[in-house]
């Protein structure tokens, strides 16, 4: 039985895989406590600049990026199954919103609005436009930002769903924060995951 050795070389391969994740989780988290300061690493940030095209090889994104897939931060599905980098994803959610002719910054005031429109119905949902119903679910507690800055959202979940389509889009008060300032939509498989294409049909 020679074939069985590939299989013994994979399971190796994995177990050693989340050993090494197990170790660096400890590591990430107190990076991010001591190392990180008062921005965000991205340049896209910083009010009047290009946020695409100039956030590769961040070192900051980098250490961004191994917090968030430690454990502790992966529970939360930021990430989701992307295993492409974090500047990779930001960077071709940027493009493929602003090929759809929106910014990041329209985007999340839209989303905004709709989570102010929707509180109204008190976790019922509320139509707030002819063709747009709005749910948003009060959740105690709260939930930072990865990036290293001091921002604490509230576990509050909107839904909208669209009447003429009947496509639905949900996300978090700290998602409207991370596609405002960073220009985050999270990872494809993240369960926050929001496909700016997507999103720009069911907002607009
Ligand atoms: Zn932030």
């Amino acid at each position: 039985m020679t074939s069985s050795r590939e299989d013994g070389e994979s399971d190796a391969e994995s177990d050693a895989e989340s050993d090494a994740e197990s170790d660096a989780e400890s590591d990430a988290e107190s990076d991010y406590e001591n190392d990180y300061e008062n921005d965000c690493g991205l340049g896209g940030c910083l009010p009047g600049k290009p946020a695409v095209g100039i956030m590769k090889k961040s070192p900051q994104l980098q250490k961004l990026e191994e917090t968030m897939r430690g454990s502790a931060l992966a529970a939360r599905g930021f990430l989701g199954n992307d295993r492409r980098s974090l500047p990779e994803i930001i960077e071709t959610d940027l493009h493929a919103l602003a090929r759809l002719g929106y910014t990041k910054e329209h985007l999340a005031s839209r989303m905004q609005e709709l989570t102010d429109l929707g509180r109204q119905g008190l976790g019922t949902a509320v139509r707030v436009e002819e063709h747009v119903e709005v749910t948003v679910d009060e959740h105690r507690g709260q939930i930072v930002c990865p990036w290293p800055h001091a921002g604490r959202f509230a576990k509050t979940v909107t839904t909208v769903r669209r009447l003429d389509t009947g496509e639905e889009m949900r996300w978090a008060e700290l998602s409207i924060h991370l596609v405002a300032v960073h220009g985050f939509f999270q990872g494809r498989g993240s369960p926050f995951r929001l496909d700016p294409q997507r999103l720009v049909r069911v907002l607009f």
